[in-house]
């Protein structure tokens, strides 16, 4: 995309931000900028919502069939767009080409998978203690979602609230991230192209205020957010009136390794789920607890697979496993931590500098051992490649320890014993948990967090669920026996 281009879709129309304020896009790997786009004013704003509430009025009555065929053909033109939308995911967000092409890929599933949701949205009869009434249960979509997003999957994020949304009869505003508008703009071209009704799908941009405006606007029904804690405390402090909400937020997630553990599986699971995608996933995995018999021989096999993995320009390069950071507070942050731990008294394994060829945002991913619970790497977010390690002896006392945390997004854990493998996966008080592998996401499954880590679900039923309203209905109608 050349710079200074329409970024912003309202009621089926491409058109520039009305703002005076102009964004930078830059490429995380070389520095270079590769858009500019003003934000939207917020009368773009108003538009975009009054837009989407005017395609509410019918959209929620087409028929879900009809809307089925409609994200089908969504995921048919994202599909025909996908190398384009990678490279340009690529190019504003840092991640290995290979990584951007799967994740558009896996945004066609999602829209696929709620296509099938979309028929499957049926209500109930309820009996009635008295004979000549009729109970009935139906579903309504709640009206118009805001879709806030941010720059760590800048596809999929949009795709899990776009595929709900649309399944369940709401309309939908989008606002991603100002570090991806990119990509955004990109699948919003793909939805286009499949010929949506105007409104059904509309598309702001900015940064935080405009993320801010939408909140606050009286006629959004419902937001659906994922992005930091902080951002999503702001969100239910400042919406202003009752609203549907679900946020999606931050985690520390943790990775218990029993002494049953297969090792060697562990360690390949830790090494993915640290630095896949530079660490910047909300169920990362921040700190590891290793069993004392294993310890020795976990720190080693990490440093050996850390050492592995290749870094590099993920566009000029597909096959790297990471690319940089995508930006310059999330490198500041990683720094922060590791010299918190370091400073507390932390043992470096491996990283904890720029690789040897790369400055800029590039940063090795780093492994610090022998971690106490007050190391900021082991109780807060650091969304970056830095995996803090401590030993246990005892399993029901560190599964306690992982559940004291403000945190409740996703664990992880090995063990082949079947006692340990039922007391952690009973145990683990979180949204999601992976025993004996690391990629817990799947489309027909629930993913949300608990406590601080949000509230409400994505993805399954769960996930259309949200976008829905229940109304008992209750007939008298006379006929009795
Ligand atoms: P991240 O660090 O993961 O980007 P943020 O929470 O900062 O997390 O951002 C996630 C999304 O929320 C982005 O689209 C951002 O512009 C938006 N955002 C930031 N501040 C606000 C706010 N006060 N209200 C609504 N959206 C916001």
């Amino acid at each position: 995309m050349s710079r200074s281009e329409h970024t912003q879709y309202i009621d089926g129309a491409w058109s520039q931000g009305n703002a005076t304020r102009q964004l930078d896009v830059a490429n995380p790997a070389t520095g270079e900028s590769i858009a500019v786009f003003a934000e939207s004013s917020s009368a773009d704003i108003d538009a975009a919502v009054r837009s989407a509430a005017a395609a509410f009025r019918t959209w929620r009555h087409v028929n879900p069939h009809r809307r089925a065929t409609w994200l089908q053909a969504m995921a048919d033109a994202i599909e025909a767009r996908l190398s384009t939308i990678a490279s340009t995911m690529t190019r504003e967000q840092g991640k290995p080409l290979s990584e951007a092409e799967g994740e558009v890929g896996k945004l066609v599933k999602t829209l696929r998978y709620y296509a099938g949701e979309a028929v499957r949205v049926c209500g109930q009869i309820i009996p009635n203690e008295d004979d000549g009434f009729q109970s009935q249960v139906e579903h309504e979509p709640i009206g118009v979602a805001a879709a806030i997003t941010p720059w760590n999957y800048p596809a999929e994020l949009i795709g899990w609230k776009l595929g709900a949304a649309l399944a369940a009869g709401c309309t939908l505003v989008i606002k991603p991230s100002e570090y991806t508008p990119l990509t955004a703009v990109e699948i919003v071209r793909a939805i286009d192209e499949a010929g949506l009704p105007n409104g059904v799908v509309n598309l702001v941009q900015g940064a935080g205020e405009v993320g801010g405006e939408l909140v606050r606007h009286p006629a959004i029904d419902k937001i659906a957010f994922t992005g930091s804690h902080a951002t999503g405390l702001r969100i239910y402090e400042t919406m202003g009136r009752i609203k549907s909400v679900s946020l999606e937020l931050g985690g520390n997630c943790p990775l218990i390794v029993a002494a049953s553990a297969d090792l060697e599986a562990a360690v390949a699971g830790a090494v993915r789920r640290s630095f896949r995608n530079m660490g910047q996933i909300c169920i990362a995995i921040n700190r590891a607890y290793v069993h004392r018999s294993l310890y020795d021989e976990f720190l080693v096999r990490v440093a050996e697979a850390t050492g592995k993995l290749r870094i590099g320009d993920g566009l000029a390069d597909p096959g790297v496993d990471l690319g940089p950071m995508t930006n310059a507070a999330g490198l500041a942050k990683v720094e922060a931590h590791v010299k918190d731990a370091l400073d507390r008294g932390a043992r470096l394994i491996c990283g904890a500098k720029a690789p040897d060829n790369r400055g800029g945002l590039f940063y090795e991913p780093t492994v610090l051992a022998d971690c106490d619970a007050d190391m900021r790497v082991m109780r807060d977010e650091t969304f970056g490649p830095v995996l803090g390690v401590a030993t246990f002896d005892d399993l029901d006392t560190v599964i306690e320890h992982v559940n004291d945390s403000p945190y409740g997004l996703a664990a992880y854990a090995y063990a082949t014993d079947l006692t340990e493998v039922y007391k952690l996966s009973r145990g683990l008080s979180f949204g999601s948990v992976a025993m004996n592998c690391v990629d817990a996401g799947i489309i027909n499954a629930p993913y949300g967090g608990r406590r601080q880590s949000g509230v409400g679900y994505e993805h399954g039923r769960a996930g259309l669920d949200g976008y829905l309203l229940y109304k008992h209905v209750r007939i008298k109608h006379g006929v009795q026996g």
